[in-house]
């Protein structure tokens, strides 16, 4: 029997939209002093009051699939953050009216599953905290795995314009479903939808490729000495979050590098799996460093692999032989 995922697919796409939606509004009551003091508090609350709504959504329409999600509600339950849970409750009621504080908690813990099952979603409520901050590329990332596979993947970039490098509308949806190409659609309209494919550029001399702005969580030396290997001349795009995977996706770059600055750090699943997706069925390639597939299957952890490569496909090979 073959399962057509339709249905969780558009309800991901809609869960991702709200969300996003929530995350701009707490975005738009940043002041400067608030960033100038260093003040996290209002990616906490976008990031909770996302995970709340999405967590809800999922637990409606597939009460038996577990949820591995970022957060958990134990930090917000402190008293010393009773503020904090006010401010998550005031924006989730601004789209459930009717929601209380016990719900707010119930739906954020309902992301709550750590352990690998053989169907589960897995959501980073706001993926790019810091570029969430400074006011660049963020992500609501949802996935649905099945078997240890990436099925359905929605991923909404709140500040990517849908018309790469345009000034038209800003904010996008990617999504997939397994088998069945990447789309995307602009975050506030339900259309134009359309397929996108990642680039069929091969010579290195043309060839872009990104990474993370922060130099903690991809070794930025070493990805300058691949990139020289290979004959790339372009510096790099830095930016934040899983947008990376959408501008591989959509063809505005060909490779993401994502090389390890630790020993010991795992990739979160929920870092990865949307994206993984989106990249894969627009025709891309997604690896660790070792050319090995993303190993879903071990809970909240890519326990068996280490960094991420992603490419065209053009450029796969080329980047693991240079990584030697
Ligand atoms: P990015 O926006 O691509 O820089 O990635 C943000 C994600 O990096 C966060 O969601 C964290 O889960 C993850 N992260 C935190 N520490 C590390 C690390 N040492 N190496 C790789 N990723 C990390
Ligand atoms: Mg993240």
């Amino acid at each position: 029997m073959t399962v057509s995922y339709e249905s969780e697919q558009a309800i991901a796409i809609e869960a991702v939209r709200s969300a996003s939606a929530l995350c701009r509004a707490v975005r738009a009551e940043i002041s400067p002093e608030s960033l100038s003091k260093r003040d996290q508090s209002p990616v906490t609350v976008a990031d909770f009051g996302a995970q709340a709504l999405i967590c809800r959504t999922l637990a409606e329409a597939f009460p038996g699939d577990p949820v591995i999600a970022e957060e958990d509600s134990t930090a917000l339950q402190t008293p010393d953050n009773a503020a904090m849970l006010d401010r998550v409750i005031e924006h989730v009621r601004r789209l459930i009216p009717d929601a209380e504080r016990h719900d707010v908690l119930r739906w954020l813990d309902h992301g709550g599953a750590r352990g690998y099952s053989d169907r589960f979603w897995t959501l980073d409520p706001i993926d790019g905290t810091k570029g969430f901050l400074r006011g660049g590329q963020y992500a609501v990332a949802l996935a649905l795995i099945v078997g240890g596979r990436v099925e359905v993947a929605a991923l909404a970039c709140p500040s990517l314009p849908f018309v790469p490098r345009s000034d038209g509308p800003v904010g996008t949806i990617f999504s997939a479903i397994r088998g069945q190409g990447t789309r995307a659609r602009p975050l506030e309209e339900e259309s134009p939808v359309h397929e996108i494919r990642v680039s069929d550029q091969d010579d290195a001399a043309s060839a872009r490729f990104c990474e993370s702005v922060e130099s903690g969580h991809s070794a930025h030396g070493e990805s300058a000495a691949i990139a020289e290997r290979l004959g790339i001349i372009t510096p790099p795009v830095r930016l934040d979050s899983q947008a990376k995977y959408a501008v591989v996706a959509r063809g505005e770059a060909e490779i993401y590098l994502r090389l390890p600055t630790r020993a010991d750090y795992r990739e979160k699943i929920w870092d990865h799996a949307a994206g993984a997706l989106i990249v894969e069925e627009a025709g891309g390639v997604v690896t660790d460093v070792a050319g090995r597939p993303l190993d879903f299957t071990h809970g909240s952890e890519l326990a068996v692999n280490r960094g991420v490569i992603v490419s065209n496909g053009r450029f796969h090979e080329r980047v693991l032989n240079a990584l030697g």
